[in-house]
């Protein structure tokens, strides 16, 4: 069998990160408290009441991340791994492609060798918000990925604008997914759908 190049998101598609983050911080974010149904994505700022700017925001996630302890508290999500060790299992070559910053790369190679041992073949990181980012497009172009994994609309129209079949798990930040507009994205209720063709 020809051997195929799949790539996967790291954050709430192989790791409860937003739970854990907010969790650490007491579900607290700047005066408020919030509920988990309330925080849908990274992007704090876009919540007017809370006043955040896009410095903070980013702060509220990575200073956590950047912790030791957050390789232990950040769980994994359920299923994944079995899906995908059976894609490994069947011959293909697995990638986390990522928002995250070079500077959590150890925390990152840590947290994925924990919970999803001898996957991988590697993580690349699209440094997201530093003047060296690069797109998640290109990063999956030049890994020669046919397929995709993500959970978030932005990324996966974009990864699909380099022809890559991209699977977009069915999440509340979503609800932007047009079926006519985004009819190459296939929107999946659980990564048990993803199928490689
Ligand atoms: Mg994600």
């Amino acid at each position: 069998m020809h051997k195929k190049v799949i790539t996967i998101d790291c954050d709430e598609v192989l790791a409860n990160t937003i739970d854990a983050v907010l969790e650490h911080h007491h579900y607290q974010v700047k005066w408020e408290i919030l509920t988990r149904e309330q925080i849908t994505n990274y992007h704090l700022h876009e919540m007017k009441s809370l006043y955040m700017t896009q410095k903070e925001d980013k702060n509220y996630f990575d200073g956590f991340l950047r912790k030791k302890a957050s390789i232990d508290v950040i769980q994994p999500v359920v299923w994944a791994r079995e899906k995908l060790q059976a894609l490994k299992d069947a011959g293909h070559t697995l990638y986390v492609v990522t928002w995250r910053s070079d500077e959590l790369q150890h925390n990152t190679y840590a947290w994925v060798d924990k919970h999803y041992p001898s996957l991988f073949d590697d993580i690349v990181f699209a440094n997201t918000h530093k003047y060296n980012q690069k797109k998640k497009s290109d990063i999956c172009h030049d890994l020669q990925s046919i397929l995709m994994v993500e959970d978030f609309l932005f990324y996966a129209r974009d990864v699909w604008q380099s022809w890559i079949k991209t699977y977009l798990l069915d999440r509340p930040r979503n609800k932007e997914y047009d079926p006519q507009q985004d009819a190459c994205v296939v929107k999946v209720k659980d990564r048990s759908e993803v199928e490689v063709a």
